[in-house]
């Protein structure tokens, strides 16, 4: 079964909703109690955008155990045009078309089959703008 954190997630993962500091403005995805920018703890829903620039990527050749497959495969840090930054796989590239300044649009795609029971998790990945 995936886990509790899996669930838990949802929300944010489906609607890739973030949360804007009401004090300073920033906007961090997924969502925290204390803004790492100002240490404020009031926040309101934000989401994001489907599109970003790539800040840094890595090119994983042995992936987890559910990835295995995958690999080698681009996981890239993305900043959003709100300011928020996440993780995701960059997928549809060779990996290197992808480096810091790529134009991307996150998708809404199946990210895994968890273990031996096929459960399908979905989530959001990168792919290539244009
Ligand atoms: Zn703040």
């Amino acid at each position: 079964m995936p886990s509790p954190r899996y669930w838990r997630a949802i929300p944010s993962r489906l609607r890739l909703e973030a949360v804007r500091c009401r004090s300073c403005e920033n906007v961090v995805y997924p969502s925290r109690r204390i803004c790492p920018h100002c240490h404020g703890t009031e926040w309101e829903p934000s989401e994001l955008s489907r599109s970003g620039e790539v800040v840094t990527s890595t090119v994983v050749h042995v992936g987890p155990d559910d990835f295995a497959n995958e690999a080698p495969y681009v996981l890239a840090l993305i900043e959003t045009p709100e300011g928020a930054r996440l993780m995701v796989q960059v997928t549809d590239c060779e990996p290197e078309e992808i480096g810091p300044g790529t134009s991307v649009n996150l998708e809404f795609r199946r990210i895994r089959a968890e273990g031996n029971s096929g459960i399908l998790c979905y989530g959001f990945k990168a792919v290539p703008a244009g």
